[in-house]
């Protein structure tokens, strides 16, 4: 999968014509084998663009902060990535008509080893579901199943996961780097920021910790696309998939097969409260 000539030649053509203001993509991280997302504000730049199987990042991402707010911005988004931007574009975040959205039909990302990235084997959607224009062929919609760790997890007593999850997410050191590398974490004030909130008095003790990273999960639940931003971004290196991905099959099974950011306009499970809603999976 290398898209770098023809989204080279895409960024050009949207700064020649003064379509855009920025774009946002990959570059060489110029110091090992990896790329780092970049934003590029001048014709002469797009040179620094690239795409591969190393794109990994998602870039919906930068679409939340000042230097793109109220631009016209030109970015690339993979399956994962635009279904973020679906969401984005629903919750009124964005503007579609601030957007030139380069969607790509994704063949998969590579982790550090090299190996398909976990996220890409068990993809739902490779395809770009908001685009104006697509790269690559697309491949179409996949089954959703469960994943593996996930089907492990199952098998525990409700007791035994809690202290399971307890001791794998010990060594959170709250930096919140996990909640600002997600597009879907946008508010200024967020319930969990340790210094602002209520909820902590400032504390960071590992139970705070461990709350808050429940309380962050939750407010994914039905809205996590599994792009692994927040995975790749945490310093203590924690499998925080396994929140997210037993939030999903929680949603999944109790609510319509309900997937995030699939279709434009869909507001996801927590916003469709029916009285008849199951509740048998509540602690
Ligand atoms: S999860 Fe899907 S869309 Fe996202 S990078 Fe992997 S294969 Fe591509
Ligand atoms: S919680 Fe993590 S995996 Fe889910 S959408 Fe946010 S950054 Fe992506
Ligand atoms: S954790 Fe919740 S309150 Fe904080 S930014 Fe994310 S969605 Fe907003
Ligand atoms: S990035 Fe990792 S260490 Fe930092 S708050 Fe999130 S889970 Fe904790």
């Amino acid at each position: 999968m290398d898209y770098t000539k023809q989204i080279k030649e895409i960024a050009g053509k949207l700064f020649s014509e003064e379509k855009i203001d920025v774009f946002i993509g990959y570059r060489n991280s110029g110091f090992d084998e990896n790329q780092v997302p970049v934003l590029i504000h001048h014709y002469q730049d797009v040179d620094q663009l690239v795409f591969t199987e190393k794109s990994v990042f998602n870039l919906t991402n930068y679409l939340k902060y000042e230097h793109t707010r109220n631009k016209r911005v030109g970015l690339v988004v993979k399956g994962c990535d635009s279904r973020a931007l679906n969401l984005m574009l629903t919750e009124n975040q964005v503007k579609r008509e601030n957007l030139y959205i380069v969607g790509i039909a994704c063949e998969g990302v590579v982790d550090e080893a090299g190996q398909k990235a976990q996220n890409c084997l068990e993809c739902v959607m490779p395809d770009s579901v908001v685009f104006d224009e697509m790269l690559g062929t697309p491949s179409g919609k996949r089954e959703y199943q469960v994943n593996a760790d996930i089907r492990e997890l199952d098998g525990k007593e409700l007791t035994e996961r809690l202290t399971y999850f307890e001791e794998v997410f010990e060594n959170c050191i709250r930096c919140n780097a996990c909640r600002h590398s997600c597009p879907l974490c946008y508010c200024d004030k967020c319930c969990i920021d340790q210094e602002t909130s209520t909820l902590y008095h400032g504390a960071n003790t590992t139970s705070s910790a461990f709350h808050a990273l429940m309380t962050w999960s939750l407010h994914l639940a039905g809205r996590c696309v599994d792009c692994r931003n927040c995975e790749k971004a945490c310093p203590s290196h924690l499998p925080l998939h396994l929140l997210h991905k037993q939030n999903e099959k929680v949603v999944y099974e109790n609510f319509q097969e309900h997937q995030a950011g699939m279709i434009e306009g869909d507001r996801g499970a927590f916003y469709k409260y029916s009285m008849s809603d199951p509740d048998d999976f509540i602690m």
